[in-house]
């Protein structure tokens, strides 16, 4: 994604609107590891203007994501994330319990459609997700029942464990989910 300096330039060579607000939009996606959703996005643009809306803040990312600044992603948490790292092919890893992202540098270029699978298809590009716990919900969850692979719920359209407000401070469990950590801020 470029500064939001650049973003002004291009939005105004682009007859977009540019405001204040949605230039706090460019500044608070700047550099954001978390994949954030638009709710996220507006929670943060808002502790530095109060007067923007949940709606300009879709219009912006709307706008981001056509000029190709930013991609939205649904890596199944439920919500629309959006990914200002558009320069680096990557790949995500999630955690099932709590919906964080962070970005994954692997290649696998193994990925492929079986040779003789025909379908049709030209296939450009494949995506990896990976999924377990955060090293914080590790932390949280150790001893807490709900967290179990099977857990309680048998109705198999419950994909996302729900939270059970486990508040457990042990830290019995070191974190052992591999996050790798060459995102660009090093988180
Ligand atoms: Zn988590
Ligand atoms: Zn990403």
């Amino acid at each position: 994604m470029k500064t939001p300096e650049e973003l002004t330039q291009l939005f105004r060579a682009n007859g977009r609107k540019v405001t204040a607000q949605r230039q706090c939009i460019f500044r608070v996606l700047q550099g954001d590891v978390t994949h954030p959703s638009a709710e996220a996005v507006f929670e943060s643009a808002r502790r530095d203007v109060e007067t923007i809306s949940l709606k300009t803040v879709y219009q912006t990312l709307n706008d981001l994501a056509e000029l190709g600044e930013i991609t939205s992603l649904d890596v199944g948490t439920g919500m629309t994330r959006f990914d200002p790292n558009v320069d680096d092919a990557h790949h995500h890893v999630v955690c099932r319990r709590c919906g964080k992202v962070r970005d994954v540098y692997a290649d696998f270029p193994d990925i492929r459609l079986p040779d003789g699978s025909d379908l049709g298809f030209e296939v450009g590009s494949a995506e990896v997700v990976f999924r377990g716990l955060c090293s914080e919900c590790q932390t949280a969850t150790v001893g807490d029942p709900a967290t179990g692979a099977s857990g309680s719920a048998t109705n198999s359209d419950t994909a996302f464990t729900t939270d059970t407000a486990a508040t457990t401070t042990a830290k019995a469990r070191t974190a052992t989910l591999a996050v790798p950590t060459n995102g660009p801020s090093g988180q």
